[in-house]
């Protein structure tokens, strides 16, 4: 996301035209509090899966990888790639995928009472509305602060908060302890790498979208034939696609990121908050 996007506090939605009265009014399927590296991951996969996303991110704060200078350690990027420019592409592809986005800032989350089947979350944003979801994934580091009074064990370290996680459905699944909220990323404790909490972030992101009872055998695209000349029916969540298709999709993704790597990214690294305050 680039600097530009930021509205000076204004709640703005990108995506699907929608409008923000219906995106703040309607209930969610799934709300993903931080569009950092975790939550677009998670969202990639939860939208894939034709889960009603809404990603909602504190656009000022941004990333905290957006402090990083060249990223080398991130599979895919020989030479490394910028920050500023990856986080753009990764929301595209949220975006594509199926995510709405709202910039907002996230103060408080409570659990309600809705007839569902998880009964649902109320999440409160800074202007003073609310949006309702039936899942939340907090992915919001270094940000715990919102889910104070919900009873998670949060492992206090200096000013950071760690959600500690309640693997009883498996470890590293995201699973907070109440039923419908997990934790992705950085925030729940995993390594401070990219890769490591965008590839927890998709982890969560299936485990979601299983526990939601979405049939889904693996979120693939095959060649035409790689199920049905086996005789075989494509399995929920998988799509054929036939040459024609395949290669009309490389098309495209030569021409998006040919746009995306034509220049320089103009963002500069975000200066640590305390460099900043001194400028
Ligand atoms: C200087 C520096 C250099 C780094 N270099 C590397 C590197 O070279 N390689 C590497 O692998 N890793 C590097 N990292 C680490 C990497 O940036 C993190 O591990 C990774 O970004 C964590 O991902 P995340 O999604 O958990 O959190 P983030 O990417 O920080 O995303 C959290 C998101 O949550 C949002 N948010 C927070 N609170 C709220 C709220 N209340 N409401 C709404 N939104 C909220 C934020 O705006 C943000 O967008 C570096 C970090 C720093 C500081």
């Amino acid at each position: 996301m680039s600097e530009s996007d930021v509205m000076d506090g204004e709640q703005e939605v990108t995506n699907g035209g929608r409008d923000i009265d219906d995106v703040i009014e309607g209930s969610h399927d799934v709300a993903i509090v931080g569009g950092g590296v975790a939550g677009l991951s998670a969202g990639i996969f939860t939208a894939r899966a034709g889960l009603d996303t809404l990603v909602v991110d504190d656009a000022e704060r941004g990333s905290i990888l957006r402090r990083n200078a060249h990223l080398e350690n991130f599979p895919g990027f020989p030479a490394g790639v910028d920050t500023r420019l990856l986080l753009e592409m990764t929301k595209e592809q949220a975006e594509r995928a199926g995510c709405t986005f709202l910039h907002g800032v996230v103060t408080g989350l409570r659990e309600a009472e809705a007839e569902t089947e998880t009964g649902g979350f109320e999440l409160a944003l800074e202007g003073g509305e609310t949006i309702d979801a039936e899942r939340v994934i907090a992915a919001s580091w270094a940000d715990s602060s919102y889910l104070d009074g919900l009873g998670l064990e949060i492992d206090r370290r200096g000013s950071k908060g760690f959600v500690v996680e309640k693997d009883d459905d498996g470890p590293q699944a995201g699973h907070t302890g109440i039923e419908g909220l997990y934790a992705a990323g950085r925030i729940a404790d995993q390594y401070h790498q990219a890769i490591v909490t965008a590839g927890h972030g998709a982890r969560v992101g299936l485990t979601l979208v299983h526990d939601a009872d979405v049939s889904l055998y693996h979120d693939w695209v095959a060649p035409a034939g790689y199920f049905t000349d086996r005789g075989r029916e494509v399995p929920p969540g998988i799509e054929e696609i036939d040459e024609a298709e395949r290669r009309q999709r490389e098309r495209e993704s030569m021409e998006v990121m040919r746009e995306y790597f034509a220049e320089p990214h103009p963002d500069e690294p975000t200066p640590h908050p305390s460099l900043a305050d001194d400028q």
